[in-house]
């Protein structure tokens, strides 16, 4: 992972918080990010939708 480079949206991306949460179908992760958490997810193994609020949040993020 690198370095964010600084940039007119760098205060807002230096709070910006990811975690993996895994299909509950399939158990394919799937990185996440914090201003994706009202946008739709699906998985990239099977194509079904993932549910947030289902997720276990992985603490090495
Ligand atoms: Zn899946």
């Amino acid at each position: 992972m690198s370095t964010p480079q600084h940039c007119p949206g760098y205060e807002n991306f230096k709070n910006l918080k990811s975690f993996v949460c895994k299909c509950p179908e399939c158990g394919e992760s799937k990185e996440i990010f914090s201003d994706e958490f009202n946008k739709d997810h699906t998985c990239a193994k099977c194509g079904k939708p993932i549910d947030f609020t289902q997720c276990t949040l992985d603490g090495s993020a």
